[in-house]
């Protein structure tokens, strides 16, 4: 294979008009997503392959998911896998966030990956279980107070969403949870329904339609708009509610393991460009409160320096907070 990436490149450089990976993709591609079927970063996946599909000229891609420990454990099989194309990461805002929060991280970032492009952003929700005794943000706060620490909060594992949305809750109401982890968000979401649990912050991807079916109550948004969706357009933001400047945007970008050949990383970026421009894909991620990227950092070199600030940031965010690795 390597060969005929040498090939190909060869190809390239005598200035043919032949396109000169032809080749790729010729076989499926596997899409890793490094959390539990059912939450957003899955539907955001499944969704992708599918309309990465004619881009890449009718390849079956096919999502795999390897969750655990907040998506470091789906990371680490990318990073270690045949950087020829085949395989293929969706991570979201944990990419940024695990280098500071795990002391043993098996990989490097960003410099065990290439970066793809930006796909998503999309604010998170504080939802509750039917059953938690309040209806508004301020009965929430009230309760999590009274509470002395028992209130159940249910996350995707250290680093990940959910949990970075957890603790700027708990340091600005200065109050604490019982967090509770699970391999992805989607789990998660089964024992809310369920009563087993009582609040998350999940992204509007996964809660939307919970909140549309009237399953689970909604405490507020976290970005610093509204949502104009039906199922949101009345609930206030955090900001609103009293915690101000309260803004949690969570993003998705596609990765491929370092050493990818050029070739493979240009037909995926110009499939997912295209994939990204797809009307039902972009509809469909409308309803669920996801703005699909659209900006410079669908370019990898911009998708990297953007990954690369978020991890800076992060760092600090953590830092400031007395969190360290574990
Ligand atoms: N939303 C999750 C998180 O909290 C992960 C997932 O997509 O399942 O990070």
């Amino acid at each position: 294979m390597k060969k005929l990436w040498y090939v190909a490149a060869g190809i390239t450089l005598l200035g043919s008009t032949v396109a000169a990976h032809a080749d790729f993709p010729n076989k499926p591609i596997t899409l890793v997503v490094p959390f539990a079927a059912g939450g957003p970063t899955d539907k955001i996946a499944r969704d992708l392959a599918e309309a990465l599909r004619k881009p890449l000229g009718g390849t079956t891609v096919v999502v795999e998911n390897a969750s655990g420990a907040g998506g470091t454990i789906g990371a680490a099989k990318v990073a270690r896998a045949n950087p020829d194309g085949y395989t293929l990461l969706v991570h979201h805002i944990g990419m940024a966030t695990a280098p500071s929060l795990y002391r043993k991280l098996s990989f490097k970032v960003p410099d065990d990956f290439e970066t793809l492009g930006l796909i998503n952003e999309a604010p998170s929700v504080i939802i509750g279980r039917p059953g938690v005794p309040a209806n508004t943000f301020a009965e929430l706060r009230q309760w999590i107070n009274a509470s002395g620490g028992k209130v159940n909060l249910a996350n995707a594992g250290l680093g990940s969403a959910s949990h970075l949305c957890g603790l700027m809750l708990q340091s600005t109401l200065k109050a604490s949870m019982t967090t509770v982890p699970y391999k992805g968000t989607g789990p998660a979401m089964n024992d809310l329904l369920g009563g087993q649990v009582d609040i998350m912050c999940e992204q509007a991807t996964n809660a939307v339609p919970q909140i549309e079916g009237k399953r689970v109550k909604v405490f507020g948004v976290t970005s610093l708009q509204r949502l104009s969706l039906p199922a949101l357009k009345d609930t206030p933001t955090l900001d609103e509610a009293g915690l101000t400047g309260f803004n949690v945007q969570i993003w998705h970008g596609l990765y491929a393991p370092k050493g990818t050949p050029p070739e493979a990383i240009a037909t995926l970026n110009t499939a997912l460009r295209t994939a990204l421009k797809d009307p039902a894909f972009i509809k469909r991620q409308e309803s669920l409160g996801v703005t699909i990227v659209t900006d410079e950092r669908l370019e990898p070199a911009q998708h990297r320096k953007f990954l690369e600030g978020e991890k800076t940031r992060w760092a600090k965010v953590f830092k400031d907070a007395g969190e360290y690795a574990d």
